[in-house]
This record gives structure tokens, sequence and C-alpha cells, in this order.
């Protein structure tokens, strides 16, 4: 389906109808183990055991290549599982890795406390800085790993320049393209090698998953990761599968609508008297706004701000705000509104997330599907309160 434009992709790729029932959605199998018809023909229709592979799951897989623009996938019991796959397929002990000093939580925590356990030497870098990344490498050095817009300070890395950077040292660039999804942003066509996604935020959707994928350019590294998935049991479960194939097809219509919410709440949230400062790819205030508009499509709806009077302010706003939801997920229908520090980026330590931008005071907003209006108002009646409060 490669000829076809991204809003059929999103509905059809990868999904046929059932052919003994002719059921128009994927069937959710549902199943542990496949009947082989014979030893010498082990294998012969594809699937054994659901660890290693399973066709609802193989739908969602063969829908995600096609919208990247990849070679192949592999899904995950949740956006960890995926990132995790990536490294245990491809590294080992006496290999380092470059890190964006901002990345998700987990992401930081995973390779802070378990990379560096099994021998895995990790430097964190501010990944738009070019000169800092090419500093870093090594002889040792296996991957990049970049996030962009990072969560949560959405802070925007060059993926274009990355991969030259990567492709002149031989190494992989792997991007997390969870808060753009291919919708707005396809890292293959800037060089990537490897893209990663939590599934959980946009591509579900609807609050209802966990999951994720990962996206390669190669067969070979198709080989890899899916033999480090089987091994380690990261795989995605049939019925996750499902949902997510559902919630993807109307991927585009709720990133337009949500990312166009979340311009119009920016850009008020900019003007406001008590708010100190906004960050949001698709205001001019943005460093990197002209990057932002050059390699993507689209700016997200994630919007971090920070109210004036610090956190005690912002703890208050959080906690009284109505309508938006206070809660750690992003990319729902939802809008939800989260306290980095508190919550997503509480494995980050203080010193380094306060040099990445995670300022204490700092509150992530995630932007839904509901009308602009009555988002605002709520965020108005609430910013009314704290600061009268305070
Ligand atoms: N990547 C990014 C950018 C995320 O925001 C998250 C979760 O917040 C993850 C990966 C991890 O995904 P999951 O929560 O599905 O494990």
């Amino acid at each position: 389906m490669r000829d076809m434009g991204f809003r059929t992709k999103q509905i059809h790729a990868g999904v046929t109808p059932d052919p003994t029932t002719g059921a128009i959605l994927t069937p959710i199998h549902q199943v542990t183990t496949f009947v082989q018809d014979s030893i010498d023909e082990y294998m012969a229709k594809g699937y054994s055991y659901s660890r290693g592979g399973n066709p609802t799951v193989r739908a969602l897989e063969e829908k995600l290549t096609a919208l990247e623009g990849g070679v192949d996938t592999t899904a995950y019991a949740s956006g960890m599982a995926a990132t995790v796959a990536v490294f245990l397929g491809l590294l080992q002990a006496g290999d380092h890795v470059v890190i964006g000093d901002v990345v998700y939580g987990g992401t930081y925590r995973f390779a802070d406390q378990f990379l560096t356990k099994f021998g895995v030497d990790v430097s964190f870098v501010d990944a738009p800085d070019l000169d800092a990344v090419g500093a870093a490498i090594r002889p040792s050095t296996k991957l990049i790993f970049t996030e962009t817009p990072a969560n949560p300070t959405l802070k925007v890395t060059d993926l274009l320049a990355i991969s030259d950077i990567c492709r002149s040292a031989g190494v992989l660039h792997v991007t997390d393209n969870t808060f753009l999804t291919p919708y707005y942003q396809r890292p293959f066509e800037l060089g990537a090698n490897i893209v990663i996604h939590s599934t959980t935020k946009f591509l579900d959707g609807h609050n209802a998953t966990l999951g994720g994928a990962v996206v390669v350019d190669s067969a070979e590294l198709q080989t890899q990761i899916a033999f480090a998935r089987n091994a380690s049991g990261l795989v995605m479960s049939p019925m996750v599968a499902w949902l997510t194939l559902q919630g993807i097809k109307t991927l585009s219509e709720r990133m337009d609508r949500q990312s166009a919410n979340a311009l119009e709440i920016a850009t008020w949230l900019e003007q406001h008297p008590k708010v100190d400062y906004v960050i949001y790819p698709g205001l001019a205030s943005h460093p990197a706004h002209d990057l932002s508009q050059k390699q993507a499509t689209g700016f997200g709806a994630v919007v971090c701000f920070e109210v004036s009077g610090g956190v005690e302010v912002a703890k208050v706003l959080m906690d009284s705000v109505e309508l938006w939801t206070l809660a750690e997920n992003l990319g729902s229908v939802e809008s939800l509104i989260t306290h980095p520090v508190t919550m997503t980026h509480a494995a980050v330590p203080r010193d380094r997330r306060i040099a990445g931008g995670i300022t204490d005071g700092l509150v992530r907003l995630s932007v839904g599907l509901e009308d602009v209006e009555d988002l605002i108002e709520a965020l108005s009646q609430a910013l009314d309160q704290v600061s009268q409060n305070s």
C-alpha cells in the first residue's frame, strides 16, 4: 500500500477480511499455540507459539511498517518493553551508547540503572547540540538514541543531522517517535535505522492499552530484535494488538484536532499574566520552531508551561483544575495534566532534571479532543483561583 495516502493506509494496511468467515476486522487470535500439520511442515503456516508471533499482533506490525515506511516491525507489551528489546538485541557488555539527555523518564531509568549494570556505558548528551553528540562517540559506541520532541520539555533534535553523524561513525540511529507518530514525522525518511513507539499514547489514543513497537529499516535488524523479543518474552498480547488496530484508524483525525487544540491553548497560555513561559514547538517562541516545521508536518498535542509562583502554585493548579484529568499518560482523547517531576520523570535525579529544563514547577498538558473553549475555560478558572489564593 506504499502508493496510497496515509489516511487510507491507517485504515487498510495489514488488514484483510478473515478468509474463513469474511469478518471485516482481524479476529482476536487469543491463543497460545498453533497446531502443526506434521513435523516436516513445522511453521508452514508461519506460527508456532504466541511468544514468537501471533496473527493479530502481526496485522498491527504490518500496519505500523506501512505507516512508518520501514521494512518490518515487532510489537511489545509496552513502549518500555520495545526500548528494552532494542537494547537487548543490539548491545553487549563493553559497548557504549549515546542517549539524549531529555528522554522519557523510564528510558533514562533503564539506561542508567540496567544498561550500566550489564556493562554497557551510557553518555547522556544534549542531542540538539550536534558537536556534543559527535564528541561523545567512542570506538565502542553502537547506537545513538534520540527522542524528538522529547518528553517532557519538547526539546527538538535534528533527526537528519544525527543520522548523518551515525552514518559517518558507523553506528545505528534509534529514535523514539511516540510524540509525533508517523502521521507527522517519518524518521526513516530522515535516515534513522530504528523507530520506537509507545503505542500506549497516540496510536491507541483511548487510554485503553499499554503497548510498544519497534520498526526497522533492514531484515537483519528485524532478525536480531525479533530474537530478543522471543527470548525475553516482552510480547504484545492479541487483545492489545486488536484494540490498537482499531485506535489507529482515526490517528490522523485525532492528531490534527488535538494538535490544533494544543496550538490554541499554547497561544492562549503564552499571553496569560500568571504564566511564566510556555513550551510548544508550534509557537514562534520555541527555539526549534523552524526545524520542527522542516522535519515534521505537525507539532503534536503536548504543551508544557510554568506558572508564576513555582511548584506550590503549580501543584494547586493541577489538583484543582476541572475537566483536565491529573494522570500520567499522554496522547489520549481525554485531556490530561501531569507533573513530570513527581510522575513521569521521578526517576531522573534532580540536578540532571534541572539541567535538562525539567523544573520543579513544570506542568505538562496532553491536549485531547474536547471543545477547546471548554479546555481553555477550565484552565482560566484554575489560574484565576490559584493566583487569588497565592
Ligand atoms: N517513550 C515515550 C516518549 C514515552 O512518553 C513513554 C511513556 O510515557 C514511553 C516511551 C514508554 O511507554 P510505555 O509507558 O508504553 O512503556
